[in-house]
């Protein structure tokens, strides 16, 4: 469930520490989630029951360096297994919102935690640690131009240090996941927009991080690809991913049945 709460209510709701999550079983869910994703109503549970919510923010506000006022009294939180569509202009703040929930923004006022840890806290390694546990994809992609599709997902795992044969294993049920498993040599130039989004999206979730953040992730596709992009968004989430998405697209908030926020004026409103 979704709702936008008063700090006083955030109060009550702030998650307590929580032990590190068994992500094991995840990437064969995902291995399973071959099908198309069912509709909302028939989903299957989250992987983790816990009522803790996975996001809290409260009475977030960013003003940049530069006087530019971005975000202002925010109050949010997810739990667990959400789906959430954050919409508005351009220019309302939405990327800078995703970018203070993965710690590449700080705010200049509030708090947010993230599984129960302050990410505003946070500096170096830890930051580095939680950043781990959170997978984000953006617009424009970001894959690594001289390296293939499996170099890019796999790098991910050799930088959190996971071994050869893990990486073996993971790399192919990722690369399935996503519809890429017969182009895993080319190179990104090589393939079309919406198969770099779905390489991408590999490299985002092959770590199986219980959050994803999506920050325009249809921006530059047509709409065949723009839908096959969200067919994977919502399988992920059908496994008990949390998925927060920013899109313009307004098509597929429609057609898709999940909560819905808006950023104008710099505040948040609820949609649906
Ligand atoms: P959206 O994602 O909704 O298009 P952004 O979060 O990118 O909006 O931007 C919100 C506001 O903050 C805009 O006015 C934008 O120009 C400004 N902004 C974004 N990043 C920076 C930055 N690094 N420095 C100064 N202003 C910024």
């Amino acid at each position: 469930m979704i709702s936008i709460l008063s700090p006083k209510a955030f109060k009550k709701a702030a998650p307590k520490p929580r032990r590190r999550e068994a992500t094991q079983p995840l990437v064969e869910r995902m291995a399973e989630a071959q099908t198309h994703a069912q509709p909302t109503s028939q989903q299957s549970p989250p992987a983790d029951p816990s009522p803790a919510p996975i996001i809290s923010i409260s009475q977030i506000s960013k003003t940049y360096p530069n006087g530019t006022p971005a975000l202002q009294d925010i109050n949010l939180t997810l739990n667990k297994g959400d789906f959430l569509f954050i919409t508005g202009p351009s220019g309302a703040g939405k990327s800078t919102l995703l970018k203070m929930l993965y710690g590449q923004e700080r705010p200049t006022s509030g708090h947010i935690h993230i599984n129960g840890q302050e990410i505003t806290r946070l500096k170096g390694n830890r930051l580095a640690m939680l950043r781990r546990r959170i997978g984000v994809i953006f617009q424009d992609y970001k894959l690594i131009p001289r390296r293939t599709v499996a170099e890019n997902v796999a790098f991910v795992l050799h930088a959190q240090g996971y071994s050869r044969k893990e990486i073996d294993r993971r790399l192919p049920l990722t690369l399935k996941m996503v519809g890429l498993q017969d182009k895993a040599n080319r190179f990104p130039s090589q393939l079309s927009g919406g198969e770099q989004q779905r390489a991408s999206i590999a490299r985002a979730v092959v770590g199986t991080p219980p959050l994803l953040l999506a920050d325009e992730p249809t921006g530059n596709l047509d709409g065949d690809n723009a839908r096959q992009v969200f067919s994977i968004l919502r399988k992920l989430n059908s496994i008990g991913i949390t998925v927060v998405v920013t899109t313009h697209d307004e098509m597929i908030v429609r057609q898709l049945d999940y909560p819905v926020v808006q950023i104008r004026d710099s505040r948040l409103y609820n949609i649906r």
